[in-house]
């Protein structure tokens, strides 16, 4: 039984190839062995759900499909039942696909039906049995939190939900299970797991969904060095049960400072060198003007080593020097590596001394090209972190079969807000401060590092967490941080506050997203067909329509007055 997947007719044979989940065999119908299933046959169109019944006969001489696991049987067919009828379907199910996103989310139950589409369900489910087995060994016990719950904040919106028995109430939906893993601690859980949805009602990208699922897990007791190991077993038993990969432990370890510095991002693609090098003392007293009064006002001047680009047109250093600008760099400088010295582009105004420490500090040889950017320190890493992601797929330096996961720790716990100019929490504000750092809590929030770390892989983050703050002085002074007021946290967030002064233990954990998971695994692009029933960019579900209008009883029931009656949502055509 299956749907029919092609039909072929061959000087009056019908050929079928039969299709399920696992494949494809070729049915034959021929019309000498019965003239009026052959007929039926005919009929046969793409997608319809048939059982035939017959026997299995070796394919005639060069009939044979050595690229089929099938390919050397065939179905000699007896007997037809037409189970169910397909209207024509609005696109051949073959691989690689031709149809639009919006068209296979719209049809997504004849998407699923590639093989690709089961490919990836079957990963997902794979990668989901593998944490439970291996969290389960780790003594980690599973354990549902709500999804009707109190705020979580995670630094995105709520999506709320109205309660009909306490009017004017709303719960939110969790953008994770994060106080409440932490009441676990407090409530003596000691080890707990769950692959929890959250969801987060957010501008949506590529790798992001309103709801997304991860793989939450939380430990008492511990310090960094423990929940890295859980972690790290984790990956590895992921990986191989997916790809078959032996991943090498332990994850090497990053200071965010480092990250930044070397890679310009905090989530470092580290499977290629081409680092970020420093050149802002070699380069203070230069001739070249931006170079110095860049420094003197506090930037820095930093480059790339474009290796073996100096072959590069001009028209190709524009190309660059435009990206450049668009990240918020005033302009891309460069030198062409000739020989031992430098050549073109501003090589004139660099002393002697100065090319010797950039060809030193970039390992530069002959045919290379340099590429500075002298800016804030912000804005060179941001510009020159991109930039070597761009080279990264220009000249093709990595292999998508390579995975390489680095912890990246020590981030500052608090980040200003660029716009309002107030603090906000780097991961979120239940993570605890360095302890030698706790003193400038008030004075200067800039300075205080948390012990917060995030698992990266091949340039994506693929998990944050942290140890957590299980005392409520320390957690009211960084909320305070953050702008709550004592009366604000104490409706906010009073619960957890109140649980801390009962016995709560140090804990901390982690929590890998699932979806990123699957999509590094398999090689997707993004996260959105790695989830069987995903939204557009839009929030939209293409197939179901929702989210939908609301009757107005259903309103009327919750006590909800719309304050106007809003246009039509914006439709796809941005995506
Ligand atoms: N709740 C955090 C998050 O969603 C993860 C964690 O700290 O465990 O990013």
């Amino acid at each position: 039984m299956g749907w029919v997947h092609h039909r072929r007719d061959l000087g009056g044979l019908f050929f079928i190839d039969l299709r399920d989940k696992y494949g494809t065999t070729q049915v034959v119908f021929r019309p000498d062995d019965d003239q009026e299933l052959h007929a039926k046959a005919g009929e046969l169109g793409a997608e319809y759900v048939v059982a035939v019944r017959g026997e299995v006969s070796e394919r005639p001489d060069g009939m044979v499909n050595p690229d089929l696991p099938t390919g050397d049987v065939e179905l000699i067919a007896r007997e037809l039942i037409v189970l169910n009828a397909s209207l024509t379907p609005p696109f051949v199910l073959k691989e690689p696909v031709k149809a639009s996103d919006e068209l296979r989310l719209e049809y997504r139950y004849l998407d699923l039906r590639r093989p690709h589409m089961q490919r990836l369900i079957e990963a997902r489910h794979v990668a989901a049995q593998t944490t439970r087995a291996y969290l389960t060994e780790q003594g980690f016990t599973e354990i549902e939190t709500p999804l009707l719950a109190k705020k979580t904040p995670e630094g995105a919106r709520d999506f709320v939900v109205p309660s009909r028995v306490q009017p004017g109430k709303v719960y939110a939906l969790p953008q994770s299970p994060q106080l409440y893993k932490q009441i676990l601690m407090v409530g003596g859980c000691d080890r707990y797991f769950q692959i929890a949805r959250c969801l987060r009602d957010e501008d949506l990208r590529s790798d992001r969904q309103p709801e997304h699922t991860q793989i939450d897990f939380e430990m008492s007791f511990v310090t960094e060095d423990d929940v890295f190991a859980v972690a790290e077993g984790l990956m590895q038993s992921i990986w191989r049960a997916v790809r078959g990969d032996e991943l090498t432990v332990p994850f090497p370890r990053l200071p965010y400072r480092d990250a930044m510095l070397r890679y310009g991002s905090d989530k470092p693609d580290v499977r290629f060198g081409m680092e970020i090098v420093d050149l802002t003392d070699a380069v203070r007293e230069s001739e070249f003007r931006v170079f110095r009064s860049t420094i003197e006002g506090g930037g820095v001047v930093r480059c790339l080593n474009a290796s073996g680009c100096a072959v590069w047109s001009r028209k190709d250093i524009d190309t660059k020097e435009e990206l450049a600008k668009k990240w918020g760099a005033k302009g891309l400088a460069w030198s062409k590596v000739e020989g031992a010295g430098l050549a073109g582009g501003i090589s004139k105004f660099l002393s002697e001394v100065e090319v010797a420490a950039i060809i030193e500090r970039a390992a530069a040889t002959d045919g290379d090209i340099i590429l500075f950017v002298a800016d804030k320190e912000t804005t060179v890493a941001r510009v020159l972190g991109n930039l070597r992601v761009v080279l990264r797929d220009e000249l093709s330096l990595v292999s998508p079969d390579d995975f390489a996961f680095t912890w990246v720790t020590e981030f500052p716990l608090f980040a200003r807000n660029e716009e309002t100019g107030a603090w906000e929490a780097e991961h979120h504000m239940f993570s605890m401060p360095r302890e030698q750092d706790l003193k400038f809590l008030e004075t200067d929030p800039g300075r205080v590092f948390g012990r917060l770390y995030d698992l990266v892989c091949n340039g994506f983050e693929l998990a944050s967490g942290s140890i957590r703050i299980h005392r409520r002085d320390i957690q009211e002074r960084v909320m305070k941080v953050v702008g709550i007021s004592a009366a604000d946290a104490d409706r906010r967030f009073g619960f957890l506050l109140k649980a801390f002064e009962y016995g709560a233990p140090p804990h901390g954990g982690l929590a890998p997203g699932l979806d990123r998971i699957i999509m590094l695994l398999t090689g997707e692009d993004g996260i959105r067909d790695t989830i069987a029933f995903p939204k557009t960019y839009r929030g939209l579900s293409l197939m179901d329509g929702s989210p939908s209008d609301v009757e107005q009883e259903v309103l009327d029931e919750l006590g909800i007055a719309l304050a106007e009656k809003r246009g039509a949502a914006p439709g796809e055509s941005g995506e």
